[in-house]
């Protein structure tokens, strides 16, 4: 199979239909073709619809989920499932245009691993597109990644991306940072973006929170090269070193003087040397987490080649 559009829907019902419609107008060039939707525990009635829906049209494919899990938790059970040589994410909401995707296919076919989308022309709210512009900014500082929009439900992706990558909790939005971590090669193009017609955004203010400790804990996955100790053991070295030089000035005075005071200094020395004891056992723990599962890291090898020895 060439291609697998993945559809993350939640009460989208409206929108869905005409989607899928628009969809097929596209896409002919790449059949055999797939288009999952997962539906994320809609309260609507998406469930009856999709059901005929894919009755009628043997493209279509569904997964329906208990009940709201999140964007992430879609992508990632749709790229379980995924059977193309291409994967397509869009949102179901007609805010991306289905039009694009033969040129983000093109991008793949010159070798990308991932394209993601631009959304260069804007049509949301200013509460939304603004926000959006510093996390952008923030994301490229952090990552060193040089994309105008890293959170565009739009993307393409060779299937070996998709099926690499693990999204959990709300991670699709650092996908692009993932993919370039793990060493794909990743892009953007401009595409079309539309206003919302019908429904409204699922994304509300908690998002901006979350996004934060979100991108904490991807900087701090990719940066701890490999080694949970490295990263904590260096925080215990410095908190151990202080604090240890500290007691000791202390036992000085004690033994030079025979007296000693309780001073704010000293209780400074015993936090820190606690605090060391606590870091390090921290990054212990961890390297034990990664010796329990089995060592080493999902390594992306890019070509390969045995010897056949002589
Ligand atoms: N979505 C989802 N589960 C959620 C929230 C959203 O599957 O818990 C889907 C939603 O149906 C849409 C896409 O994710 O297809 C993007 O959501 P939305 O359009 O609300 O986000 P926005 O465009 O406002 O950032
Ligand atoms: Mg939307």
């Amino acid at each position: 199979m060439k291609l697998s559009i993945v559809i993350p829907a939640y009460n989208e019902i409206e929108s869905l239909p005409r989607l899928v419609e628009m969809i097929h107008q596209h896409t002919a060039a790449f059949a055999p073709y797939e288009i999952l939707v997962i539906d994320d525990g809609s309260t609507d009635d998406s469930r009856v619809m999709l059901e005929t829906m894919a009755a009628e049209d043997p493209c279509v494919g569904y997964v329906f989920f208990g009940r709201n899990y999140g964007k992430s938790a879609a992508l990632a059970t749709a790229f379980q499932r995924v059977r193309g040589e291409f994967v397509i994410t869009m949102d179901a909401d007609l805010q991306d245009d289905p039009a694009e995707i033969p040129r983000m296919i093109a991008k793949l076919e010159e070798g990308f691993d991932l394209v993601s989308g631009w959304k260069r022309e804007r049509h949301d709210p200013i509460t939304k597109t603004l926000p959006s512009k510093c996390w952008n900014a923030l994301v490229r500082k952090v990552s060193g990644l040089k994309l105008h929009d890293f959170n565009c439900g739009f993307k393409a992706y060779r299937r070996e991306v998709a099926e690499s990558i693990r999204l959990y909790g709300e991670m699709h939005r650092y996908v692009p940072v993932l993919a370039n971590w793990q060493g794909f090669r990743v892009t953007e193009i401009p595409v079309q973006h539309h206003a919302r017609r019908f429904g409204q955004s699922k994304f509300g203010g908690r998002r901006f929170l979350n996004g934060i400790f979100d991108l904490l804990t991807v900087t701090f996955i990719a940066r701890r090269s490999a080694a949970p100790l490295h990263f904590f053991g260096r925080i215990a070295f410095y908190l151990l070193a202080i604090g240890m030089a500290i007691n000791l000035y202390f036992a000085g005075v004690w033994i030079v003087t025979q007296t000693l005071h309780v001073r704010p200094l000293m209780i400074l020395g015993l936090i820190l040397v606690i605090l060391g004891f606590q870091f390090a056992s921290l990054g212990l723990l961890g390297e034990l987490m990664i010796h329990l599962r089995g060592g080493e890291e999902k390594y992306r090898i890019a070509a390969e080649k045995g010897a056949r020895g002589e």
